[in-house]
């Protein structure tokens, strides 16, 4: 430790919201350059070394071949695909002192696809999956959350090429494989859900989310094994009636939302029906419908109604519409309705009434209104029925750690990428995509693994595994017996830290536990001179004093258990207290 470069902190930084972000400053393990821009420093470094190695073995296993792409991209490149100007300003632009165009990597399709096409000619030599671990440069609008979300950050990226969906389906597949067994090597709590693609493209995606309340994304899930981001998943809402004998039209003094309404009317909120405007690609007014107690999905609505774009309060008052009581009777003329699917059920609606101050009840849907479209239009919530087995849905936040796409020929099409099939014809790649944020796993593993005094590394990607801390460094005897042991230790083939600072003991013992060693050898002179030492386990808070003689035996013991289980989640430290 005198000779480590490791500057922790007492108090925390004061911009750090999540344990991650502020620990792993704290612990001396990574420093802020600027906004959403980090250094690692020795400890972050190894750490962050560690899942890489586990990724890259991962890889390795499953025949994919790394490489090392430049982050520095031609911007013809991204002009080709259309993405120079889709992917909008988190794309860092500068320009050379020639006055040519680059970019730095947010991701790589366009550099990969560019690299093969040419060389890569014959369906002989597919599949081929190449991949990266490297810098990536994305300028977030909001940075934040420490190497969770930053304007760089280390990722690994994997490209997948085919001639037939099958054969990309079985790289999907295998690639899926590999991020669960990188979680689970990383000690990592995750779900594997259905999700968007975004502006990387294609249709079928899975992302690979660990579980932490400070995540940033909303995930559903069932026991049935079902789970979805609730961007992307389908939404089976069970809406009420609120049965009346016939239409009426009920003055709502004040009235604008669906809380004050259901309150006013003493129903529950999915005994309302909320809508909401908006104008399709050619400009036409359409109205969703939705049951109150849901929020709509601007992704979905995009997808039913191309181009739907949400009225501005100025357009509806254009279009002669009242926020806060639109309903589908008397909409203006031409007006499209689309319906959540859910609604179908719903013979009578609580509903605006298009006029300031009024809704209707018992509005009859095919007697008092029709729906033109009806489709799945909601953010699916926590309760909201299983799309696989019909049992309700729980709710939790997790961190999207990594994702895998299916592409399609959506870049080798647009780039020109060919190869000849087996009649010598020219092809489009069939592509697959697959992306690990390897320092926000790092992140993510810190938030599932911290406490209020520090971080709880796993094993297998603990800076260390063994910190020995001599108590007093002055006492021959003590820092003998430290040094002995770490070197045992050591020999043993664990990686071992020694605290030969000349500290006090509970500086010594705070830096332990906020850096997270996970096995800490306390030698003080009280304990030596019963021939014992302490061992503690950050894990779980344990200690237990043991004999000077027996512990090279437990220590040559537990290493052993450790290599045999170095693919599993057991630590040696089961081993040390059994
Ligand atoms: P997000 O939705 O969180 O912005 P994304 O879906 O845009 O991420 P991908 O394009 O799927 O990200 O990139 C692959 C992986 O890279 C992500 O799963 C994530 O782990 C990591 N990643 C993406 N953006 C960031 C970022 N700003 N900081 C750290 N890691 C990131
Ligand atoms: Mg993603």
């Amino acid at each position: 430790m005198s000779k480590l470069y490791v500057p922790t902190l007492r108090d925390d930084p004061a911009d750090a919201e999540i344990a991650s972000h502020r620990l792993l400053q704290r612990a001396g393990m990574i420093r802020k350059t600027a906004s959403g821009v980090y250094t690692f420093l020795p400890l972050g470094y190894r750490v962050l070394s560690k899942i890489e190695n586990i990724v890259r073995e991962e890889m390795n296993a499953r025949g994919a071949l790394e490489i090392m792409m430049p982050a520095l991209q031609p911007s013809e490149l991204w002009h080709e695909s259309g993405r120079w100007d889709d992917y909008g300003p988190e794309l860092m632009r500068l320009v050379d002192r020639h006055d040519h165009g680059f970019c730095l990597g947010p991701t790589h399709e366009e550099l990969i696809t560019s690299l093969i096409r040419g060389e890569l000619r014959s369906y002989k030599q597919l599949p081929v999956c190449l991949y990266q671990i490297q810098v990536k440069f994305r300028d977030e609008i909001r940075p934040r959350f420490g190497l969770l979300r930053s304007r760089e950050f280390i990722m690994k990226d994997a490209y997948s090429f085919h001639d037939t969906q099958e054969s990309l389906q079985e790289t999907y597949d295998a690639m899926s494989d590999a991020y669960g067994t990188i979680c689970n090597r990383c000690g990592l709590e995750w779900r594997a859900v259905e999700a968007d693609s975004g502006q990387i493209g294609g249709k079928v995606t899975t992302e690979f989310m660990a579980l932490a309340d400070s995540g940033e994304a909303e995930l559903v899930y069932c026991d049935c094994g079902y789970a979805a981001n609730t961007e992307a998943g389908a939404c089976i809402a069970h809406p009420s009636v609120h049965a009346v004998d016939r239409l009426e039209k009920i003055e709502t003094p004040g009235i604008h939302t669906i809380e004050e309404l259901a309150e006013f009317l003493s129903i529950p909120t999915s005994s309302t029906v909320k809508a909401l405007s908006g104008k399709d690609e050619d400009g036409g007014l359409t109205v969703l419908f939705i049951p109150g107690d849901h929020e709509l999905n601007e992704i979905k609505a995009l997808r039913a109604i191309p181009g739907f774009e949400l009225l501005t309060d100025e357009e509806m008052l254009a279009f002669g519409l009242h926020k806060g009581s639109m309903g589908p009777i008397d909409l203006p003329e031409g007006a499209r309705v689309v319906a959540d699917v859910s609604l179908k059920a719903i013979p009578q609606w609580v509903v605006g009434a298009n006029e300031e101050g009024y809704h209707y009840v018992g509005a009859a849907q095919g007697t008092d209104f029709t729906v033109d479209a009806w489709a799945d239009l909601c953010v699916v919530a926590p309760a909201d029925a299983c799309p696989e087995c019909g049992c309700a849905l729980k709710g939790a936040r997790g961190i999207e750690v990594s994702q895998v796409f299916q592409l399609g020929d959506k870049y080798s099409k647009a780039m020109g990428a060919t190869y000849l099939d087996k009649n010598g014809k020219e092809q489009p790649f069939i592509m697959g995509c697959y992306g690990v944020g390897v320092s926000r796993t790092l992140a993510a593993i810190v938030e599932q693994h911290s406490d209020d005094v520090g971080i709880r590394w796993p094993l297998a990607v603990a800076p260390a595994h063994i910190c020995v801390l001599p108590l007093d460094v002055k006492d021959e005897n003590v820092m003998k017996t430290a040094e002995n042991l770490a070197s045992e230790a050591a020999k043993l083939g664990f990686e071992v830290v020694l605290d030969d600072r000349d500290e006090r003991a509970g500086v010594k013992f705070a830096d332990a536990e906020l850096i997270g060693w996970p096995l800490q050898i306390i030698v003080g002179k009280r304990s030596l001179a019963e021939n014992k030492v302490e061992v503690r386990r950050r894990l779980t808070g344990e200690s237990g004093e043991i004999d000077l003689d027996v512990i090279a035996e437990l220590l040559s013991f537990a290493n052993k258990r450790m290599n045999d289980m170095s693919r599993g989640g057991v630590t040696i430290f089961e081993t040390l207290f059994s």
